[in-house]
């Protein structure tokens, strides 16, 4: 799950931004962000194309203006401080390497252009071709590396002149697969070794979870959820969140009492959710590895533990997909679901089979405001 790496918990607050907003005529690119990232962290903008996520990094790196609102680095307004002078380096999806440049000059030209002394260049370069393995391919120019060398370029140049803070863009998302995760090992460990702060962007939740102490969920220029990848995947901030991350079971049912629930007219426990009343609609939600299918005659000679609940359904599809198997049923009343287990436990269901879908009142989130959109994955999908 999420990675844990040198614990930022506690950490001074490094970066704030306070009421962050970024206007293109009425349309608010940024709504409203508020946000400290912590000295030292890891933390990524997750959202779909469009969310905002590249705006406000624009802001950080001072490439855009804000609307209104602040930067704040160690408590100064970072406002009127031109990119150049903010103690922040930078990359992108596309390296934007120089090309007529060798690796070395890229790595460089930070510090040529900062008038660093020449043999401070050459230790500092050095130190940088090592630090991304590319000691050896210091001559060549950016069109005889491949696309993962010239990124790793890209991040060397980022970090020659040694900023706090790191910003990166999308950087692994013009790489194939397998390339892409040998980088987020490589960025990992360069980020536990240099204890300096950065700041991610990516679409892809899997990047965010691989990578990061905490990801900062955006939609439609809000930050909706914020937390590790364990804590926003285990218990997600509203529906939006759990949709998004993950995939998720949604029953709706309506509040009966305490910890009370009807739903298609079945009683069920819930979690106790502050402000819900008798008579109000509800949303239950259950990731589908938490969810158990027993057939009728298993449910029959296993009573159901206290604190759990049981829904009768039908088998609709089984998928096989290798370590997992999914199966996908419907309940009496016509509420989809998808129960997963680990292969190993296998898995007798069959399409038409009748099974008794459990789970435990305490891996069940309950939700008492939701918009239906946030319920489809293809809203939070890029
Ligand atoms: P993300 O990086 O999350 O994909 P962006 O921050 O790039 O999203 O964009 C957020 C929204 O702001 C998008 O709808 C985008 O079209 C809009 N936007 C970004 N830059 C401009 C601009 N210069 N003029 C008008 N709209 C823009
Ligand atoms: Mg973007």
């Amino acid at each position: 799950m999420s990675a844990v790496l040198q614990d930022t918990a506690h950490a001074k607050t490094l970066v704030s931004l306070r009421n962050l907003n970024k206007h293109y005529g009425d349309f608010a690119a940024v709504d409203d962000i508020s946000l400290d990232i912590r000295d030292g962290e890891f933390l990524t903008f997750l959202g779909s194309s469009g969310s905002g996520k590249s705006t406000t990094l624009s802001m950080l790196a001072g490439f855009e203006t804000p609307s209104s609102g602040q930067i704040l680095v160690d408590g100064q307004s970072l406002v009127n401080v031109p990119p150049h002078r903010r103690d922040i380096g930078m990359v992108f999806q596309r390296y934007s390497l120089f090309p007529h440049l060798s690796v070395r000059d890229n790595i460089a030209f930070p510090l040529t252009i900062r008038k660093v002394p020449g043999a401070e260049i050459a230790k500092r370069v050095d130190a940088m071709l090592k630090l991304v393995q590319l000691d050896s391919f210091a001559h060549r120019r950016p069109a005889q590396l491949s696309g993962g060398q010239q990124q790793r370029v890209a991040i060397a140049r980022a970090l020659v002149y040694e900023p706090r803070i790191l910003l990166m863009d999308e950087p692994l998302g013009a790489l194939d697969k397998k390339l892409r995760e040998d980088l987020q090992d490589e960025l990992r460990q360069l980020h536990r070794r240099l204890g300096i702060t950065i700041v991610y962007v990516t679409h892809d939740q899997e990047e965010a979870m691989r990578l990061s102490q905490r990801i900062a969920i955006f939609s439609h220029g809000k930050i909706v959820g914020l937390g590790s990848g364990y804590s926003l995947y285990q218990n997600p901030p509203n529906a939006f969140v759990a949709s998004f991350l993950g995939n998720s079971n949604f029953l709706r049912v309506t509040a009966s009492g305490e910890g009370a629930a009807a739903f298609e007219g079945s009683p069920l426990a819930l979690r106790l959710t502050a402000g819900l009343h008798p008579g109000q609609p509800a949303l239950v939600m259950v990731r589908p590895e938490k969810a158990l299918a027993l057939s009728t005659e298993q449910a029959a000679r296993e009573p159901l533990p206290a604190g759990w609940n049981q829904v009768s359904a039908t088998v609709g599809e089984v998928l096989f997909l290798g370590e997992s198997q999914t199966c996908h049923v419907v309940t009496a009343g016509g509420t989809a679901m998808t129960v997963k287990a680990l292969s190993a436990a296998g898995m007798p269901m069959q399409p038409g089979d009748r099974v008794e879908v459990r789970w435990a009142v305490a891996d069940a989130c309950v939700y008492t405001e939701w918009a239906e959109s946030d319920l489809s994955k293809a809203a939070g999908a890029h």
